[in-house]
């Protein structure tokens, strides 16, 4: 039986009444905290002065700890098994916010007999009851990680279940397929005949197109996902903080700070219209002895070797060359493949190099595009933002925002999955170097694929990699 068939209360803790602070610690005006389980409802009770006679109805209610002290005034809801976000008897109460407040709130609730709920696992709950798939539960942690209205976009087709009915469309068309193959081989005598290859041939192509088109989205779901990565590179003291500065406070868009991955790596996500930019500020790329400046340089490299585009930074045309060479040596130590580089003059402001021909230049160095910034005035700045969705609508093509895409490694791997074993299939069943039977057995394992996207997975392993990303109170 599969983790997904079997009620929540066959998992370790499944029956327990979880509690939870769904909201993030700190000053605030409200906080709110969750409670699901069988025993929820019990529990309210004893702590709460009212309860709400209906499900779904909102009570102004005052909280008291086991010896009877107030805690706090709050607006508490019920709702009834199975019409909640977990599937299970639960209650919100709507808390005043800070830090004391929740916590001895959560406190009283666990002395009463609930327990702390580990990172995700009322969505975990809402999927075990089948109030979400997997891929909704995905979008779950997306919506909330999301840094730029592109993402927000993705995520909340996902959790509408737009990606969830596509891949559920295109497991029924193997199922066809499984069928037609089924009727052929055992036909009954008195029927018309068997099915016409080129009938199942059609629909077999016409699913690897389907799949093939889903799996082309993969890339563009990515970079909306994470942001499109745009790496600095250049020479110490060309600019590059600078110019990562301007960009972050030029850009009239919401910016979402992420630690680097290092000292020498900082990231930020700039919200621009149709591509999320994530820029990356390295430690720069030069050859050096000194150990930890190697390892910062190893960052950059990786950093370039990965990004959807390069800013190639130099102050003059010298070290704008150089730049260029080292992203390309950088590049070739990779093995990756030269990605398009823009070649950005810096510090134009200055006009030290006022005979310099950027455009030629830029040509000339293999550059896709020649810009001159400053980040004193900002000139420059908000073309350069321009350019770089450019060329990443060049390279990528633009966005797909409100259709299904895959936005993570794990939908690519499955779908590529099904698609490879829907060849297999089609390579032993046409020419009929197996008999049908087995060659039925690639038609299974696409359908499998599929279905282990969606949900239906074996393992608790899978749902604990899913899971693993989510905070606490969802
Ligand atoms: P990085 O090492 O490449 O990150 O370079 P920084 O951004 O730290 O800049 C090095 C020096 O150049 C600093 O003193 C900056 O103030 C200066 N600088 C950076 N950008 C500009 C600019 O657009 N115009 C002028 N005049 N100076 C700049």
């Amino acid at each position: 039986m599969s983790a997904l068939d079997a009620p929540a209360s066959a998992l370790p803790g499944a029956a327990d009444t979880i509690v939870a602070v769904a909201t993030p610690p700190g000053r605030g005006a409200l906080s709110i905290i969750r409670l699901s389980g069988g025993q929820s409802h019990e529990i309210g009770r004893a702590a709460l002065s009212r309860w709400p006679d209906r499900p779904r109805q909102a009570v102004l209610s005052e909280v008291r700890d086991e010896l009877g002290q107030i805690l706090d005034q709050v607006v508490v809801v019920r709702y009834d098994a199975p019409s909640s976000f977990t599937g299970e008897d639960a209650i919100e109460l709507s808390t005043h916010g800070g830090v004391v407040v929740p916590t001895t709130v959560v406190a009283a609730l666990i002395a009463r007999g609930a327990r702390m709920a580990t990172p995700g696992e009322f969505t975990r709950r809402a999927v075990l009851n089948g109030k979400l798939d997997i891929l909704q539960a995905e979008a779950t942690a997306d919506l909330i990680a999301a840094g730029s209205r592109a993402a927000q976009r993705v995520a909340l087709q996902q959790l509408d279940g737009g990606l969830s009915r596509r891949i559920t469309a295109l497991r029924e068309k193997v199922l066809e397929i499984e069928a037609l193959i089924a009727y052929d081989i055992d036909f009954p005598e008195e029927d018309d005949g068997p099915v016409a290859p080129a009938r199942t041939l059609a629909v077999l192509e016409a699913l690897e197109s389907a799949l093939r088109g889903l799996l082309a989205t993969a890339r563009g779901g990515e970079l909306v996902r994470e942001g499109a990565l745009a790496v600095l590179a250049g020479a110490p003291n060309v600019g590059k903080s600078s110019l990562f500065n301007a960009l972050i406070g030029r850009s009239r868009a919401i910016v979402t700070p992420i630690p680097g991955t290092t000292r020498d790596a900082i990231e930020a996500v700039i919200d621009a219209d149709p591509w999320p930019i994530r820029v990356v500020d390295t430690a720069g790329l030069r050859s050096t002895t000194d150990l930890v400046e190697r390892l910062g340089i190893e960052v950059s490299e990786s950093y370039v070797a990965r990004a959807a585009v390069v800013l190639c930074c130099g102050d003059d045309e010298a070290s704008l060359r150089a730049a260029t060479e080292s992203v390309r040596a950088a590049q070739r130590r990779r093995g990756a493949d030269e990605n398009p580089l823009i070649a950005i003059l810096t510090k134009c402001d200055l006009a030290r190099d006022s005979r310099i021909d950027l455009s030629a230049l830029g040509g000339e160095i293999g550059a896709t595009a020649a810009i001159a910034v400053s980040a004193e005035s900002g000139a420059g700045v908000q073309r350069l933002l321009m350019t770089i969705g450019e060329v990443l609508d060049n390279t990528v093509g633009l966005p797909e925002l409100d259709a299904p895409v895959l936005t993570q490694a794990r939908h690519q791997h499955a779908v590529a999955q099904a698609l490879a074993e829907l060849e297999a299939f089609r390579y032993a069943w046409r020419d009929e170097r197996l008999p049908a039977t087995i060659a039925a057995v690639h038609l299974h394992a696409a359908g499998d694929a599929l279905r282990d996207l969606i949900g239906g997975i074996d393992t608790e392993q899978v749902l604990d990699e899913v899971f693993r990303r989510f905070c606490v109170g969802k």
